[in-house]
């Protein structure tokens, strides 16, 4: 059987894996070297050099090309890593038209590294797609999107994007961290890169930093393998083996923090101490069209304000909660709490923050796997 007609269920097992050629071994090998023996110069069996190349980030990157349907994986030391090399393909003059309600340390990125070098950004809501037009000029090369949004929950129609970016001729990019292809394969709807912090539900186990990018084209794949080793922000042998193996468990737990998800969403929308509750999943959510027609479930990142609160109202909230962890990063099997005004958010400036609804008392969950009776008694017992 072709290994592209697998389902996903499968490819998240099998997807670019063959046994060990020397011993069999199921699991790929850590390949903790960073040289290989050639016979003659030049003569070598693939590898050369770990930065270049690894067998297990090989494993790794097949494995990523072949959940996000794409036809060539890129493994990075981290998610920024991975987004630092697709701005790299820019020259200085270039402009990038992004979302403005993105991860914090990807804006961070933008402004306070690449525009030193002559990148302009455009920071801007994509929830209608004139808007973006309006940011569109000569210099334009990159869309930069996210969806659904961290932390606000919107999601962004990647088909309408995708069609504005092949009519000005522009790469479309979207870092797909929150949803995971086991909801959403942004390259099926058009986009040219995929991007993902897998250190979040991809290693889903709260033990590394890795990032990726998947693509089709292969001058484009090219291009971003050479920044990747001209930079050389590469995913190590063990890391790859740790996301690896946690791909290969991505859709059970995806089903879990989606059902989670939707359970604690419906406890906070009835809790009269909430004000608001954001989760794509809702009826009445802005986008839910958008988010039924582009994914297939609706994850399990929740945002909420409570009811009449300030800042230290909410950190006094997420203090409180015991079973939900009080931490940065998501996407593991434990549930985790975070304030992004303090954490996630905190190096995007108060204006700019609130212009997108990340206010003061925002609270966000990463709901995890556990048993959602005792997860809903946590909130009961956190928010009073
Ligand atoms: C965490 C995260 C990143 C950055 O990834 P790192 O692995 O921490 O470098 C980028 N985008 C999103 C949506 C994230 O959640």
């Amino acid at each position: 059987m072709s290994e592209k007609k697998l389902k996903f269920n499968s490819k998240a097992i099998h997807g670019g894996q063959e046994p060990d050629k020397a011993y069999g071994a199921v699991m790929p090998p850590i390949y903790q070297t960073s040289t290989y023996a050639q016979s003659t110069p030049g003569g070598h069996q693939g590898y050369e050099y770990s930065r270049s190349a690894n067998p297990t980030r090989t494993a790794l990157e097949k494995s990523l090309a072949s959940i996000e349907n794409g036809n060539y994986g890129l493994a990075f030391a981290s998610g920024l890593a991975a987004i630092d090399a697709v701005i790299k393909l820019l020259n200085p003059g270039d402009e990038v038209v992004s979302t403005n309600d993105l991860y914090g340390g990807s804006y961070r990125l933008f402004k306070q590294v690449f525009e030193k070098f002559g990148i302009r950004f455009h920071f801007i809501g994509m929830q209608n797609v004139h808007t973006i037009e309006e940011y569109i000029n000569g210099n334009t090369k990159l869309i930069w999107t996210e969806t659904p949004t961290n932390p606000m929950m919107n999601v962004i129609d990647i088909r309408a994007i995708s069609k504005l970016a092949k009519k000005y001729r522009l790469l479309l990019a979207v870092d797909n961290t929150f949803a995971t292809p086991y909801l959403q394969t942004p390259l099926d709807l058009g986009a040219d890169i995929v991007m993902h912090s897998a250190t979040k539900y991809l290693g889903g186990h709260s033990d590394v930093v890795v990032g990726a990018l998947v693509v089709r084209d292969k001058d484009l794949a090219d291009k971003l393998y050479f920044l990747q080793n001209a930079s050389g922000a590469v995913c190590g042998p063990m890391d790859s083996f740790l996301v690896l193996r946690g791909i290969k468990t991505l859709h059970v737990r995806m089903q879990r923090h989606c059902e989670n998800g939707k359970a604690v969403a419906e406890y906070l929308a009835g809790n009269p101490k909430i004000e608001k509750v954001y989760w794509p999943g809702f009826e009445n959510h802005p986008n839910h069209d958008i988010a039924k027609s582009q994914m297939s479930d609706f994850g399990g990142m929740i945002s909420f304000v409570p009811k009449g609160s300030n800042y230290d109202e909410a950190i006094k909230i997420v203090e409180k909660l015991k079973l939900f962890t009080l931490a940065e990063s998501l996407g593991g099997v434990e549930s985790l709490a975070g304030h992004p005004a303090s954490m996630t958010h905190a190096s995007i400036p108060k204006e700019e923050r609130e212009k997108s609804g990340v206010v003061d008392s925002l609270i966000r969950l990463s709901v995890g796997i556990e048993d959602i009776r005792d997860l809903i008694a946590d909130l009961e017992q956190a928010i009073g």
